[in-house]
């Protein structure tokens, strides 16, 4: 029992090397991933990566999202790649499909549309519904209600360096609400009145915008010469900057909120999920920059991350040693190679800094 022999001179292990799959770390915690059946490849890779460069010592479980069920093949190989519990959820239609209140003939026009502007993802009816459900619906899973915090995880990531810590606890007991690791510049073409629509909501919500919100690092213009006054109708205009939202550690008692759903219920019902192709990443960041305190955001700097076609890695040279971080991604074709977006023009980082952070450089 247990080794056999194959055919070959190899030896494989017919049963996890995580036979205890007894939780470690201390945190009401899970990794979640929405993740679709023929993405199983990228699902392990990215599993791989994440178990041995933190999990594995704290065995949180893993939730697995689908609109259509998981293969039995899926959920094997995904369950002998993990060290925690591993669950599979199906999510329900309503929570997956375009709402009725969405016309129709107005939503086929703009995918004609979309098209012919070349706006990325702009063919796919799925990734609108993608989009849609990350913004709206995951934090609102049935298995997910059973915890406070989220790690999201997507297929062909890689995180780059030992954890050596485990970010659920560092996020509660510095009494954060939400991680990042990349912030980026979205394409406009996507989101053509998302900010008409944000402002909107701030007008008839302003109660609902925080007193030390962070709108100062998604706005440019007069709020740039004087960032002290504190801005809750804002003139200025959305400079594009969000936090990449594959990359998330967060507080899903946030989402849960009145005011992450009164949020997204305004802009669902503005229609701009389905009439323009709205990403979930610019909708998770202005809400938090909105509605939550700018020091409950976190920027994890010490966790090498690569989603393509980015990577981001640890500035300090100590901290990328005492991590074993490996700033490059795994490819060994040059193709896959993250282009480092710290320093790149479509970085948000230094914006961040400069007036997100709740740190003052002076
Ligand atoms: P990108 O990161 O914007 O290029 O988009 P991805 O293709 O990586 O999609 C984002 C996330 O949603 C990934 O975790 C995908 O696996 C997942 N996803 C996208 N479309 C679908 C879908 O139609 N069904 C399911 N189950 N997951 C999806
Ligand atoms: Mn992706």
């Amino acid at each position: 029992k247990g080794h056999q022999k194959l055919s070959s001179n190899a030896y494989i292990e017919h049963r996890s090397p995580f036979r205890d799959r007894t939780q470690r770390g201390a945190e009401n915690a899970t990794m979640v991933m929405l993740v679709r059946n023929s993405e199983l490849k990228g699902a392990l890779e990215s599993m791989r990566s994440l178990e041995d460069r933190f999990n594995r010592n704290y065995r949180y479980p893993w939730v697995f999202l689908n609109d259509v069920p998981f293969t039995e093949e899926f959920k094997e190989q995904t369950t002998l790649m993990a060290s925690g519990e591993t669950f599979y959820e199906l999510i329900p239609a309503p929570d997956w499909d375009m709402p009725e209140f969405i016309d129709n003939d107005k939503f086929e026009k703009s995918i004609e549309e979309a098209i012919k502007k070349e706006v990325i993802y702009g063919f796919s009816k799925s990734y609108r519904n993608m989009c849609h459900f990350n913004s709206g619906y995951f934090y609102k899973q049935e298995r997910l209600l059973n915890y406070d915090w989220y790690f999201r995880v997507e297929p062909d990531v890689e995180y780059m360096c030992d954890f050596q810590y485990d970010p659920f606890t560092l996020m509660r007991t510095k009494n954060m609400t939400y991680g990042f690791v990349i912030a980026i510049h979205e394409y406009e073409n996507t989101i053509p009145t998302l900010w008409e629509t944000v402002e909107k909501f701030m007008e008839k919500y302003p109660e609902l915008v925080h007193p030390n919100n962070s709108l100062d690092f998604i706005t440019s213009g007069e709020s740039d010469l004087n960032h002290n006054v504190p801005l809750v109708r804002s003139s200025s205009k959305y400079n594009l900057c969000h936090f990449w939202s594959n990359f998330e550690i967060g507080d899903l008692n946030f989402f849960r909120g009145e005011a992450y759903n009164k949020y997204f219920d305004f802009l669902d019902q503005a229609g701009g999920f389905y009439y323009e192709r709205w990403g979930d990443a610019p909708v998770h960041s202005i809400g938090l920059n909105i509605l939550a305190d700018k020091n409950k955001i976190h920027h994890f700097e010490d966790i090498g991350y690569y989603h393509p076609p980015y990577l981001s890695c640890p500035s300090s040279v100590d901290v990328k040693a005492a991590k074993r971080c490996v700033c490059r991604s795994r490819g060994s074709d040059g193709e896959k190679l993250g282009a480092p977006v710290d320093v790149n023009v479509y970085s948000c980082l230094s914006r961040w800094w400069r007036y997100g952070s709740g740190k003052t450089f002076l």
